[in-house]
């Protein structure tokens, strides 16, 4: 039984993964870190029946008392840092779905990944459609280079644009020249009308409640335009890919950034 910690398990994704993890036969709950609730049964507060892992505030502890194997950690982009120092000192591997991570932050993490001789996968989105959606967008960039994105996530996001755009954008960029899109004299009569910058592509976030997570990526060419969606309409679209990091990062060394990785590999 392959030992794992969920960090953030009170949290909306935390809770999803507590719930993901109890069901998998093969993988055993052996505790729930948070900030707040501590004390209560994870079992209990993510809506089941009480399963004994009670919600800690204290992760080193925790880590020495279980001899945990794995950590997931979905809490806040200011959190995280601080989470991974104290993971990797304890030599335990980790499945970071947190986003907000820098790539300087990724490097260094990848450093001390090393030094520990633990395995860490970090992926700004889990659900196995949105890698589609990212995969088929980097290859369309390659004839239809005008390009925006637009993400849409519920309202307590924190990190704006997403690291799914971002990572999208990334994936454009690395299949297309740079070009400053839209009119050279192109002006902004409210600030950030034209959305946020990367590589002369714009990309927008909306934040509204009812949203979870969605993408848009619009494609425009003479007299054309193509439409790329991802809508993942609960948080259990990203389990199967929290669950197969769950299972692959053990085997890993440093940092792997992306699901689709683990999908090849
Ligand atoms: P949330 O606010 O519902 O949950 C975060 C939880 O972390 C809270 O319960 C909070 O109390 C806890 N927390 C904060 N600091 C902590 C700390 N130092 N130690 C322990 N717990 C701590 O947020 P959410 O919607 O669950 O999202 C969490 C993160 O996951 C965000 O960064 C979000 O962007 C990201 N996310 C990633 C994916 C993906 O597929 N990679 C999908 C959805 C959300």
């Amino acid at each position: 039984m392959l030992k794992v910690v969920v960090v953030g398990a009170d949290g909306r994704m935390g809770r999803e993964v507590v719930k993901a993890v109890i069901n998998e036969k093969d993988i055993d709950l052996v505790g729930a870190v948070d900030t707040r609730n501590h004390g209560q049964d994870i079992g209990i507060l993510t809506g089941g029946k009480p399963c004994g892992v009670i919600l800690a505030g204290n992760l080193g502890r925790v880590l020495e008392e279980t001899g945990a194997e794995v950590v997931v950690d979905f809490t806040t982009p200011d959190s995280v840092r601080d989470n991974l120092t104290i993971i990797l000192k304890h030599k335990v591997n980790v499945v970071v779905g947190t986003t907000g991570l820098s790539e300087e932050d990724v490097a260094e993490i990848d450093k001390r990944a090393r030094e520990a001789g633990a395995g860490v996968v970090i992926a700004p989105n889990f659900a196995i459609g949105a890698i589609l959606m990212m995969k088929f967008a980097a290859e369309a960039a390659k004839y239809l280079p005008n390009v925006e994105i637009i993400e849409l996530h519920h309202d307590q996001k924190l990190d704006a644009p997403s690291g799914t755009a971002i990572k999208t954008a990334e994936l454009i960029k690395a299949n297309r020249d740079m070009m400053r899109q839209g009119h050279p004299d192109e002006y902004e009569k409210i600030k950030g009308a034209r959305g946020g910058e990367f590589d002369g592509m714009r990309l927008h976030s909306i934040r509204l409640p009812g949203l979870v997570a969605h993408q848009e990526v619009i494609f425009g060419g003479l007299g054309q335009t193509l439409i790329i969606r991802h809508d993942s309409i609960n948080r259990e679209s990203f389990m199967p890919g929290v669950i197969l990091a769950v299972r692959k990062v053990v085997n890993l060394k440093g940092v792997t950034y992306g699901l689709e990785k683990l999908l090849t590999e």
